[in-house]
């Protein structure tokens, strides 16, 4: 079953068409990647699924709801979980409180009181330990290296148990043994979650993606795996350059 489907999606600002008729079909489990040159429109097309920009016509679908006119709140409610360049975790609380937080920030008194219940702590050692920081649990965010609180952030996105989860170059700024370390927890997440993600780093793409999707000026550019992309004679005129 799709689990994310976008239809003839299209954003104008002003004169400038950013997102221009995309189709795009993510399967439940799949790791896909989003690639293209700069203002391609990959960013915008993450802003539209998560509500952050409203299109200017096309569908959105999670499952077989139609979110395409849902606040953005609703749509984070209805399970799309989005992770943005900059961190947004709290820096004065250490890594176990930044999940807390996250999970509190649920309606309700009933659910904070779940995060003390010992299923949700069981859940956030076993997200911790999924993205390697079981032994910075007591950690201020602030004294996290990069690589460390970008894995925070995505932990807390696990917590929130999202249908579809999307990365916007979540390896920017990370070291080489980050980005290793990244491409094993992504290798590990795919098939349990369904992520899109914008990554530059081709290495890094090839590590982790079985189907990747090309945009170029707004458009769907080319879909397959990476071998079929790369040998692809449009993809090389636009985007890698030889
Ligand atoms: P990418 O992430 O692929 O580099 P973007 O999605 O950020 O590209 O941008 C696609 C195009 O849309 C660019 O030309 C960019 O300048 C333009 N754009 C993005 N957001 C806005 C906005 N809010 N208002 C006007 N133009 C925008
Ligand atoms: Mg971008």
């Amino acid at each position: 079953m799709a689990a994310l489907t976008l239809e003839a999606l299209t954003v104008k600002f002003g004169g400038l068409t950013a997102v221009n008729g995309l189709d795009l079909q993510i399967r439940d489990g799949e790791l896909r990647c989003l690639l293209g040159p700069n203002g391609a429109g990959k960013s915008t097309t993450l802003d539209l699924i998560c509500g952050k920009t409203a299109p200017t016509s096309g569908r959105i679908i999670l499952g077989n709801q139609d979110i395409t006119n849902l606040p953005e709140f609703k749509r984070a409610r209805a399970g799309v979980g989005r992770k943005f360049q900059t961190p947004s975790v709290f820096k004065d609380l250490t890594v176990i409180e930044n999940l807390e937080v996250g999970r509190s920030s649920e309606p309700g008194l009933l659910s904070t009181l779940r995060v003390f219940r010992s299923p949700v702590r069981g859940r956030m050692r076993e997200v911790l330990e999924l993205v390697g920081l079981e032994d910075a649990i007591h950690t201020r965010a602030e004294n996290l290296s990069h690589g460390q609180t970008q894995w925070l952030e995505i932990a807390m996105l696990l917590m929130q148990d999202c249908r579809v989860i999307l990365m916007d170059e979540p390896t920017a700024g990370m070291t080489v043994q980050e980005t290793r370390q990244t491409a094993e927890l992504f290798r590990t997440l795919r098939g349990d979650h369904t992520m899109i993600v914008v990554e530059h780093d081709m290495t890094f793409v090839r590590d982790i993606a079985e189907t990747v999707t090309v945009m170029d000026m707004g458009g769907l550019l080319a879909e397959g795996s990476i071998a079929e992309v790369e040998a692809n004679p449009a993809v090389r005129e636009a985007y890698l350059a030889d």
